[in-house]
């Protein structure tokens, strides 16, 4: 990790911490100016496996995740609740800290989907029912159609 000061590129961790699961918060010295910064690294599941209904592993993507997330929040009723990128990503951090904490290496399509749409429904509920919208069209209808063109 460079400086964020003097760019040297050599800087050591003089303590790190980790509350949240999937999260680890470090405190970075540089052997060069001597100046001491913080970083935060968080796990966005690069390696976790999705297992989609066909069967099929595929390394898990964040920002599909959020992609679909972002989408849940736009244009619906909860619009006037913040920022929806910002909210979109909370929720993602927050599946993924779940995840992350059962210790899982892979997770069904299915379990992710339930899992969103738990997160967003009691507080979100339009953006959970969009969600689920959203989620079951790209697995229902996306996808065959993809395997189909893939055949064909
Ligand atoms: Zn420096």
């Amino acid at each position: 990790m460079k400086c964020i000061y003097c760019k040297n590129a050599e800087t050591s961790v003089v303590n790190s911490r980790s509350n949240v699961p999937g999260c680890i918060w470090r405190r970075r010295e540089c052997s060069e100016c001597g100046m001491r910064f913080t970083t935060e690294e968080t796990s966005l599941g690069n390696n976790l496996f999705i297992v989609k209904r066909s069967g099929k592993r595929q390394r898990f993507v964040y920002e599909k995740l959020l992609t679909a997330l972002v989408y849940a929040f736009e244009k619906g009723k909860d619009s006037d609740h913040g920022d929806q990128a910002l909210l979109a990503r909370d929720v993602a951090m927050e599946i993924i800290a779940h995840i992350n904490e059962k210790g899982r290496k892979e997770i069904t399509t299915a379990l992710l989907i339930t899992l969103c749409y738990e997160s967003l429904r009691d507080t979100h509920p339009h953006a959970a029912e969009r969600y689920m919208h959203y989620s079951l069209y790209r697995e229902q209808v996306c996808a065959p159609l993809r395997a189909a063109r893939v055949k064909a």
